[in-house]
């Protein structure tokens, strides 16, 4: 068995940010929203089955996925988010899979923005590492880098997991809390572990 990272964090916690300094330090990095996105972009794996379940009038003029007009649809009918879901949800499966066998780094990392939230992923990684901040610093964060006014951001939140829902499962956790410059240390020292987890120390 492949040693495989499953990292996750709230939206804002900063998930990017530690998986790029992991990338940097050579692991690979395998992001589930980027897989998502692709297979919803012109092209994309999923455009067939979404046109056919849901017609025409979801897929745009570059023959992507009309997102804002899904995301209007889903919000209002739960039926067609599971839909939905059981369009994409193998397909990113099988995806993830797929990169993390070609994948060259020294250990794989799985970017997982809801992970805890999906709960097919719990099992599927060696360990799951947590990018946790406080809530209000998520908030502020967000707000500044989206524009969003506060009770959006908390929204959003809201149907997300909670801070502490996340660290129940967490079996390593990143302290995102406060300056960018705490990071590298945090980084290198879980580096360290996972290369000898990993058997490549
Ligand atoms: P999302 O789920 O929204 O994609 P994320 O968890 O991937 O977010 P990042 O994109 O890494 O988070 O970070 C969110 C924002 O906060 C970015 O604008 C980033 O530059 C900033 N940020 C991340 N970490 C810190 C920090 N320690 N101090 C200040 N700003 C930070």
């Amino acid at each position: 068995e492949r040693f495989t990272i499953g990292l996750t964090g709230g939206i804002g916690s900063g998930k990017t940010t530690v998986a790029n300094l992991f990338g940097e330090l050579g692991a690979s990095l395998v992001d589930t929203d980027a897989i998502a996105h692709a297979l919803t972009a012109p092209e994309g794996l999923a455009i067939a089955p979404i046109r056919a379940h849901f017609g025409d009038e979801f897929i745009d003029a570059r023959g992507a996925m009309d997102r804002a007009r899904m995301r209007q649809h889903v919000f209002s009918h739960p039926n067609a988010r599971h839909a939905l879901e059981a369009i994409l949800h193998p397909l990113i499966r099988s995806e993830t899979v797929r990169q993390a066998e070609v994948a060259t780094g020294s250990y794989v990392i799985f970017v997982v923005p809801l992970l805890v939230e999906s709960g097919t992923w719990v099992g599927r990684a060696s360990r799951i590492l947590v990018v946790d901040c406080p809530e209000q610093v998520q908030v502020a964060r967000v707000m500044q880098r989206n524009g969003l006014q506060r009770d959006e951001v908390e929204a959003i939140m809201a149907a997300q997991a909670s801070r502490q829902a996340r660290l129940a499962v967490a079996d390593d956790v990143i302290d995102n809390g406060g300056d960018n410059a705490a990071l590298p240390e945090q980084v290198n020292a879980l580096h360290a572990r996972y290369l000898a987890l990993a058997g490549k120390a």
